[in-house]
């Protein structure tokens, strides 16, 4: 193969990087300062040892130049919003009296003061702060984090660029400050905002900054002509800007669509595209923009969300073929590898062989200075590396983990019938009133009851080899006993056994599928100091044997009342691990509801007559791209289906979903052709009763009457009253009682007297019909 020499040399870079550091040194450092143990002045040494830890990482592996300003003590939009002076009101004055602890009151609240709100970065399982806004808001630049990032990575002898939200995405990200109309439009602050951005970036060049990259990822979404409008402005008078760094305005996570001409033609110096499979399209359309003469092009070829090992030649020749369409192309991941664990090398749990086939964050930046130096030296200089790579990448393709033809055979054998119940609703719908005999507005809850810290201490002791397996399991089935007897005493119609088996509704579920590898350290930023641990979904996958069986079976065993059978659904089981890429999302969806349609069937078999089926982040899943929606949500579903299709009528499927609006998905949510849902709803007060009523859904639906992410009871009233709001939107005999979500992260007190206070509610409601 031979490759074109660019007439620059391509440089390596990636937008930004792990922040935790190798044993989570940060998020120890914080709580240690939220409990009083760590100083302040620690924590900043702390920080600035990781930062410089971090660049020493990438400069040493071959990178060029290392992002700035990534870093983040909580959140970078949340850093973005103090950058732009954006502090709500409420916030000022713990702001004014320690910026540090005003900064952790936005993100966390205090007792007597609300955080901002916090919501998904995009598509992916990240959790940004919602900047609140509004028209008397008023912008003042402090470029003091940046400039400083900037002025400590240059003097260790670093190029630093730094990484700044872009003004359009930081507007469009917004939401209306408390108080302010629904109506308002953050991007009419536009005018205000650019002078501020001009300002921080006019001492980033006084501090030395030769580029500054701005990324504005909300322009991969379906945008109206005037936020394209918008956005052309903001880049045309920054351009414009005399005092100013050379400016990269980057993009990633799909295709920028109808923004790449416009920023391909805008007086700035460079665009950042991304150019991974997902995003393939950006190479057409910046060929039939005519590509970015005179400007540098930053093409992200490794995946920066994913954690598979890159396909190098194919990488080599796509960079190949860019060369031709920019002045100057460097190499980069195609976003922050924020997104990714950081050393694959540290799990020693997974085979060496199957290691390599994956790319955590200290391997793709190796990834991405190797495919630099084949550009711009010839392949012939990286020969050992591409010869590793296609050994690599041909053992993950012969393994036998990666095709099972048993799991394929079957797959492929799917018919319509199986992914649809034997009898329409209306038929399964009686048939299950005249089997379950259940009162009406009956009560239950969503699966999990508080995860003790016996819970917590009895499965770290059993991995621990401090207790035997019999020992764990006494402890389950104790805490089944509690749970099942709490839930009769007071009342509740349909039972769970509470989850107490579970880590993880996804971890739980991955350990015992063929298909999966889990990791020891593969931590990835949830949000703030929290951290998840994604499974790997990495072969064809099929269950070794029932799963939850006897937990529920030995709960039913305790009771009279019908006990809830729960599992977590296929897409929910995708969207929170890493999944392959080796084969369409949709192929791998109807594996794991195989495998999940099994146990239902094993439940059903065992005396189970309510299965649950959690969806959360159906939602969630949803592509970025309206154009694309249609096709995830047939598959999506049909997952689903697949999953419950093959019980008998009189069994009552439920699902249930939360974090999210839901107007724009209530077709699907009717689609999944499940009898009952449980929605969160008690925040919104009950407005998803209302979307489902206008969409004429015609099945149950249990939206939430206790917002369990707080400690605050619901008072029987209350819940009352929210019941009463659901009955003008959903008739008596399809209303459900129950929280929004589970139980899992609470504490007993206040479960047992919320819990209480739902079952006299419903009397109470039951009695007005
Ligand atoms: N059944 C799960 C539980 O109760 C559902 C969790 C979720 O929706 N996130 O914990
Ligand atoms: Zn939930």
């Amino acid at each position: 193969m031979t490759t074109r020499t660019a007439a620059a040399a391509a440089r390596a870079t990636v937008y930004g990087y792990p922040r935790q550091g190798r044993n989570r040194e940060l998020k120890k450092a914080i709580e240690g300062y939220w409990k009083g143990r760590v100083s302040a002045d620690s924590l900043r040494t702390t920080a600035a040892g990781l930062r410089a830890g971090n660049w020493r990482q990438l400069a040493d592996a071959g990178l060029h130049e290392v992002p700035t300003g990534d870093f983040s003590y909580y959140d970078h939009v949340l850093d973005t919003t103090v950058m732009v002076g954006a502090i709500p009101a409420r916030h000022r004055a713990a702001v004014a009296a320690d910026a540090l602890d005003g900064y952790f009151a936005m993100a966390r609240g205090t007792q007597d003061v609300a955080p901002l709100e916090m919501t998904k970065w995009f598509d992916t399982n990240y959790h940004y702060l919602v900047p609140e806004l509004g028209p008397d808001t008023v912008f003042a630049a402090d470029s003091t984090k940046q400039v400083g990032e900037f002025t400590e990575a240059l003097a260790l002898g670093h190029t630093p660029r730094p990484v700044l939200v872009g003004p359009i995405t930081y507007l469009l990200l917004a939401k209306p400050a408390p108080g302010v109309p629904a109506g308002f439009d953050p991007l009419t602050l536009l005018d205000r905002l650019l002078p501020v951005y001009a300002e921080v970036l006019a001492d980033l060049r006084a501090a030395g900054a030769e580029w500054v990259q701005l990324d504005e990822p909300a322009l991969v979404q379906d945008r109206t002509p005037a936020e394209l409008n918008a956005a052309e402005r903001a880049y045309r008078d920054l351009g414009a800007l005399t005092d100013r760094p050379k400016l990269l305005i980057a993009s990633y996570f799909d295709r920028l669509g109808a923004a790449l001409p416009m920023l391909a033609k805008a007086p700035v110096d460079g665009l950042a595209l991304d150019f991974t499979e997902s995003a393939a399209a950006n190479l057409d359309d910046l060929a039939a923009a005519g590509g970015l003469p005179g400007k540098r092009l930053v093409a992200g070829v490794v995946n920066g969300r994913n954690i598979w090992a890159n396909d190098l030649e194919q990488s080599l020749a796509r960079l190949g073929t860019l060369l031709a369409l920019a002045d100057r192309v460097d190499v980069a991941a195609s976003c922050s590898l924020l997104h990714v664990p950081l050393d694959a090398a540290a799990e020693h749990g997974i085979q060496p062989q199957i290691r390599r086939w994956l790319a955590f964050a200290v391997q793709k930046t190796a990834e991405v200075a190797t495919l630099a130096k084949g550009l711009t030296h010839g392949t012939g200089t990286i020969t050992a590396e591409l010869a590793a790579n296609r050994a690599d990448l041909a053992s993950r393709a012969a393994s036998p983990i990666t095709r099972d033809p048993a799991v394929r055979a079957r797959a492929a054998a799917v018919t319509a019938a199986d992914t649809r119940r034997a009898q329409p609703y209306a038929e399964r719908s009686a048939a299950q009133r005249a089997h379950l005999d259940l009162p009406l507005l009956p009560v239950t809850t969503i699966g999990s009851f508080p995860q003790t810290t016996e819970l917590r201490t009895a499965r770290a002791d059993l991995r621990a080899g401090r207790i035997d397996a019999t020992a764990y399991e006494d402890r389950i089935t104790a805490e089944i006993r509690e749970v099942i007897s709490f839930q009769e005493k007071a009342g509740l119609d349909v039972l769970v056994h509470g989850e107490p088996e579970r880590n993880d509704m996804v971890q739980y579920f991955a350990e015992q599928l063929t298909g999966y590898l889990a990791t020891q350290h593969g931590w990835v930023q949830s949000y703030g100091t929290r951290y998840v641990r994604p499974p790997i979904l990495a072969g064809d996958l099929s269950r070794r044997e029932p799963m939850t069986v006897r937990w529920t079976r030995y709960a039913q065993s305790l009771t009279d009342r019908p006990v809830k059978g729960m599992l977590t659904g296929p897409v929910t089981m995708l969207a929170w691990s890493f999944v392959r890429d080796d084969q369409p999302l949709a192929d791998t969806a109807r594996q794991v509801a195989l495998a999940l349609r099994d146990e239902v069937n094993d439940l059903e078999r065992a005396g189970t007559s309510v299965i649950q089926v959690d969806e959360p982040a159906l939602r969630e899943t949803l592509p970025l791209r309206a154009a694309e929606r249609a096709a995830y949500l047939a598959w999506a579903t049909e997952a689903f289906r697949l999953t419950t299709g093959g019980v008998r009528p009189d069994t009552q499927i439920h699902t249930h979903m939360c974090y999210a609006e839901f107007g724009d998905i209530v077709q699907a949510i009717d689609d999944l052709d499940a009898d009952v849902i449980s929605l969160e709803a008690a925040r919104s007060h009950m407005q998803v009763a209302r979307e489902l009523a206008a969409h004429g859904y015609p099945r149950e639906a249990g939206p939430g009457v206790y917002d369990i992410h707080s400690p605050r009871v619901p008072s029987t009233e209350e819940a009352a009253a929210l019941l009463r709001t659901g009955l003008e939107a959903i008739p008596p005999e399809r209303l459900w009682v129950n929280p929004d979500c589970g139980l899992k992260t609470r504490g007993w007190p206040e479960t047992r007297a919320s819990l209480e206070n739902l079952v006299a509610a419903a009397r109470t409601v039951r009695e007005e019909l």
